[in-house]
């Protein structure tokens, strides 16, 4: 496999050679580090390394430099490679342009200098940035494929549930995609079967429910001691904090979770007022990042379980689930939060996982490409959302009783909706009736 490039750009001999070094002595392993001291050359570099078939995984840019400055660099450098991370390497009197640059640019992360020693202010930012360009980054697809039809409720259910439990995956629309009729043709799926999971190891799951696919991809759903000493319902953001301690202190601690871990928050394409995330973050890497803390606590996970009723026995709290034997505990934390508000109204219900989705935006944002998508609802999350699938779709309308967003949503994402030209909010307005057959076809807004 060809390894990706750190790219680094800095017009002082001395500086560009210090950090040069510190990188490579780091992380020469797994990236190839290309130091270059005028930033003019080192975007020609970058240029050449897009028509070699090269992939930049992270730019590290000096902010003053004579030929053009470090934001404007990293601006042209992200146009070539818009997956790659992007630091700034800054003096205490460029901290504003840093900043600045994380709301225009998507900077990753200033870098003050001096960064010595590297062990303490250098290698734990760097790892953190390439282990989420990993994370997001797919070299030639090898994983998951799920073919079927886009309006079927399961396929829908399908994508949201490998999509909430970070799990990549192909998606293959039969009446679209001309490698869906190919990979059915192969593996001799009937039309009636779809959809249809293959797994990378050849395996064909058709039809198949969460626990069939979450048992496939590793997923636990049983548990491995009789006792616990806390037993945490919901894998939320709170059920997830509630593991780390737990597991920290020593405790055996069980969480169960009935979908997909990160709850509400796994949903959100970007969490951008969570403490110590100064760029923001997608709610599906706060979740890897506090499930990871779980798991190296030693917390065990059950997903997805549903915990369906609660009993007393002995002193003990007595717990059945959904699937698998009963559980008991000293202790039981319900962190179960809180689930969707659905549109009662005339003709969605029917159409919900074909063409009405709820809090799907990360799931089903491609299949909304060069379409008109409605939200209704003038949240936090229906602001996210309408930021999000901007990027996909030919125009973003937002339903709203109120006559604006004003009293529901966060200012910041208000001033990021009045800047996005294919957002429109239609105020005073409610969705009266779904339309369609198998299918959304139309709405009426009165
Ligand atoms: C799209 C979206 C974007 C958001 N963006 C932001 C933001 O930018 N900033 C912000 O501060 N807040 C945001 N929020 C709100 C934030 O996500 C919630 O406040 C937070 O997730 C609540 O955490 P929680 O752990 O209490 O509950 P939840 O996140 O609701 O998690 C509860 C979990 O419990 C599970 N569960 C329920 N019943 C059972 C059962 N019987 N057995 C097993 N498991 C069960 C559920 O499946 C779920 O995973 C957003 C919410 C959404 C939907």
């Amino acid at each position: 496999m060809k390894l990706p490039f750190i790219i680094i750009t800095d017009d002082d001999t001395q500086v560009l050679r210090a950090i040069q070094r510190d990188v490579r002595n780091k992380f020469r392993e797994e990236y190839k580090v290309l130091a270059i001291e005028s930033a003019v050359e080192a975007l020609g570099a970058v240029k050449e390394l897009e028509l070699k078939n090269e992939t930049v995984a992270l730019f590290i840019s000096d902010q003053r430099m004579p030929e053009m400055e470090g934001t404007a660099f990293l601006d042209k450098a992200k146009d070539i490679f818009p997956d790659a991370k992007k630091v700034l390497l800054t003096a205490y009197s460029d901290i504003e342009a840093a900043i600045k640059a994380i709301n225009t640019l998507k900077l990753d992360y200033y870098l003050l200098k001096p960064w010595s020693p590297p062990e303490e202010k250098l290698y734990p930012v760097i790892t953190d940035l390439l282990e989420d360009w990993q994370n997001s980054f797919t070299p030639e697809f090898e994983g998951i494929k799920i073919i079927g039809y886009q309006w079927s409720p399961l396929s829908h259910r399908i994508k949201d549930f490998l999509t909430g439990n970070l799990i990549p995956y192909k998606w293959f629309d039969v009446e679209v995609n001309k490698e869906a009729a190919e990979l059915i043709n192969i593996h001799k799926i009937e039309t009636d079967e779809l959809p249809a999971v293959l797994f990378e190891d050849g395996a064909l799951l058709k039809s198949p429910t969460e626990i069939a696919i979450g048992e496939k991809i590793g997923l636990k759903s049983t548990a491995s001691q009789e006792l616990y000493d806390v037993v945490i319902i919901g894998a939320g953001p709170a059920g997830l904090a509630a593991a780390v301690y737990g597991g920290s202190e020593g405790l055996r601690t069980l969480m169960i979770e009935k979908k997909a871990p990160g709850g509400q928050a796994g949903t959100s394409s970007r969490i951008e007022n969570y403490l110590g995330f100064p760029s923001g973050l997608s709610g599906s890497d706060l979740t890897r990042r506090a499930l990871t803390q779980a798991l190296r606590f030693g917390v065990e996970i059950l997903s997805p379980c549903q915990v369906i009723d609660i009993n007393t026995k002995d002193n003990y709290k007595i717990l059945s689930l959904s699937n698998g034997p009963e559980i008991k505990t000293h202790t039981i934390i319900i962190s179960t939060g809180v689930d969707y508000r659905t549109l009662d109204v005339k003709g969605i219900n029917e159409l919900s996982g074909a063409g009405v989705y709820y809090g799907s935006a990360t799931a089903e944002a491609h299949s909304c490409k060069d379409k008109n998508v409605f939200i209704v609802g003038g949240g936090n999350s229906a602001g996210q959302a309408a930021m999000y699938l901007s990027g996909f779709a030919k125009n973003v309308f937002i339903v709203i009783r109120k006559s604006s967003l004003d009293s529901t949503m966060s200012r910041y994402l208000i001033d990021q909706i009045n800047i996005t030209n294919n957002i429109s909010i239609m105020a005073n307005s409610v969705v009266a009736e779904g339309i369609g057959k198998n299918r959304l076809e139309c709405i009426t807004i009165k």
